[in-house]
């Protein structure tokens, strides 16, 4: 499993990414469901401040201090900073849990602010926040994790095997080579559609579509299905996760999902989180 996510608009809304061990949000039951795996979590990043989205902080950070298991591992928070809801909530936590057993790091993340995942030799996963348009009250963002790798310079791209060979072992492979970013995934946390260019060519965009019939839609704070299906479009994303679905459309989500594909004619794969149901990828 790569990535489970549980999300129902208003209620409650996680996700567990495995490879990097971390959790982009946690709302209300994400310790509950992940149990054991509650330990294994790294690092937690939040969008907002929104209950639905940080109400499962505490018990995160409580069955770690409690539950059978590690108490030695550390536990990272990042928030958007000027989040004072976020902020608030982690004081009290803190101050509840005086003795915690295990090293808990708040931190609070700017805009751009880089977090390393992952490192194994010149391969590196990075994660950075980007702004998003959410509430006026509270400061919001989205997140996208890069995977920093390497290729030739355009320059050695069309020789021959051998002649590349030559040239690494006569220059070394710094010298033919250029680090370049991939985005292997995109989060837009609780918005309106996010930026053709912080979903540009991303991997995996999970996007939230809290409306999946335009005509529901009330204020900006959200997305609609339609929006977020064209954004993927120009962005060339190459596969799309909508999340944070309102209930009112658990009876038919199939079936309006299927109409705003064929409306909006994408053709890379759509796949959603049904609210009352867990979504886990392979
Ligand atoms: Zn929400
Ligand atoms: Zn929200």
């Amino acid at each position: 499993m790569k990535l489970m996510i549980s999300s129902k608009a208003l209620y409650s809304t996680w996700m567990y990414y495995s490879p990097d061990r971390m959790l982009i949000d946690c709302g209300e039951g994400a310790s509950t469901y992940l149990g054991n795996k509650s330990f294994a979590v790294k690092r937690v990043f939040i969008t907002h401040g929104h209950a639905d989205h940080i109400a499962g902080l505490w018990g995160l950070v409580n069955t770690r201090n409690n539950a059978m298991g590690d108490k030695e591992k550390e536990l990272e928070i990042y928030y958007p900073k000027g989040g004072r809801s976020v902020e608030e909530f982690i004081n009290f936590i803190i101050k509840v849990n005086s003795n915690l057993k295990y090293n808990l790091k708040i931190k609070a993340l700017a805009v751009g602010e880089e977090v390393i995942l992952h490192r194994t030799g010149a391969a590196q996963r990075v994660i950075r926040p980007f702004k998003t348009h959410h509430t006026i009250s509270e400061e919001s963002f989205g997140y996208n994790i890069y995977e920093k790798r390497k290729r030739l310079k355009p320059e050695y791209r069309n020789l021959e095997q051998g002649e590349i060979l030559n040239f690494i072992k006569k220059l070394g492979r710094d010298a033919v080579t250029v680090e370049y970013e991939h985005k292997i995934l995109t989060v837009s946390g609780d918005a309106l559609p996010i930026s053709v260019e912080d979903a540009f060519e991303t991997d995996l965009l999970i996007h939230e579509s809290t409306f999946l019939n335009e005509n529901d839609r009330r204020g900006n704070n959200h997305s609609s299905i339609k929006e977020v299906l064209k954004l993927a479009k120009l962005a060339h994303a190459k596969t799309v996760i909508l999340y944070h679905i309102s209930t009112r459309y658990e009876r038919n989500i199939r079936r309006l999902v299927s109409k705003a594909i064929k409306e909006v004619e994408i053709e890379i794969p759509v796949m959603y989180v049904h609210p009352s149901k867990i979504f886990t990828l392979n």
